[in-house]
């Protein structure tokens, strides 16, 4: 790995003109304060939670992917079993696919990584809740001292295209060919007619960051335990589909059978309907689509 690849001769000017430091000290502003954010009623959810009753499970296996699905309302969680194990989640509209989970607009709005209280955002022009986290027994981690949380919109999800082009072999279970294969299935069609409806991910229980010195994306070994899950509140119809990545814990690799794998757990919960009577469902995007087109007629 080149890790001085910003230094070499000819890619960049090295000379910083002379006002560099007065540039650089530019005060950060947040791009999306948290305050100006509509925020689910937590405590809504956790009076829900405490009523809610399992109706159903399913195992994703090791190096595998699953769908499943879960009614506006339902909870759902993903579950570590028997061992360390990342899960790679994608997330569709039910009843429309074209509608799903955006991770770099999620990341945006609520950071790099996602815990208890954040949301699931939709891609545009829906631009909704789609899930708001509930519970998550991993919120004690919080940043490393590299820098590294749990649960990245950061990253993407491994594939067989970059690893063909980095390691030159084919490798046909990594989590996008492992989603693609679980969404065929669910859809009846083959892996190559779908994997377009297959986006960038939410990296459950992975513990990623970006290093200090180059700003390269890492991931190290994650700290989930079986036991611990993440929890989510559905706030559509939702279809999911989780893949157990090939990386396993995601300490050293992935995109090849080398790593120690674990199936994932995922359960269903219906609460008391009632709790959730005053609950405010999202709704698409109420902007009028026409992109300043027309403008004035
Ligand atoms: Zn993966």
């Amino acid at each position: 790995m080149d890790h001085n690849r910003r230094d070499e001769p000819g890619m960049s000017p090295k000379i910083a003109p002379a006002d560099a430091a007065s540039r650089r000290a530019a005060k950060p502003a947040i791009v999306y304060p948290v305050g100006t954010m509509p925020r689910p009623d937590l405590a809504a959810l956790e009076q829900a939670r405490h009523t809610m009753v399992k109706t159903h499970e399913l195992i994703v296996p090791a190096r595998d992917a699953r769908t499943f699905r879960v009614a506006r309302g339902q909870f759902f969680r993903i579950v570590s079993i028997e061992g360390p194990q990342v899960g790679d989640l994608n997330l569709w509209n039910a009843d429309d696919l074209s509608e799903r989970f955006f991770s770099g607009k999620t990341r945006a709005i609520h950071g790099t990584h996602v815990g208890a209280g954040d949301r699931l955002w939709s891609n545009m022009p829906y631009l909704r809740p789609m899930a708001t986290i509930s519970h998550d027994t991993l919120g004690w981690y919080g940043f490393d001292e590299d820098g590294g949380g749990i649960h990245d919109v950061i990253g993407t999800r491994c594939d067989p295209y970059t690893n063909l082009m980095l390691n030159g072999g084919s490798y046909d279970f990594c989590c996008h060919s492992n989603l693609s294969r679980a969404l065929a299935a669910e859809l009846k069609m083959e892996p190559r007619a779908v994997e377009h409806h297959v986006h960038d991910v939410l990296n459950v229980f992975m513990c990623t960051g970006f290093t200090k010195d180059t700003h390269q994306y890492f991931m190290k070994a994650s700290p989930v335990r079986p036991g611990d899950f993440i929890e989510f509140s559905a706030e559509i119809d939702l279809l999911g589909a989780l893949s157990a990545c090939p990386g396993g814990d995601c300490s050293a690799t992935h995109s090849s059978d080398a790593a120690e794998c674990h199936p994932l757990k995922i359960e269903i919960f219906e609460p008391d309907r009632a709790v959730l009577k005053g609950w405010t469902w999202s709704s698409p995007s109420a902007y009028h689509r026409r992109h300043g087109a027309h403008a004035g007629s």
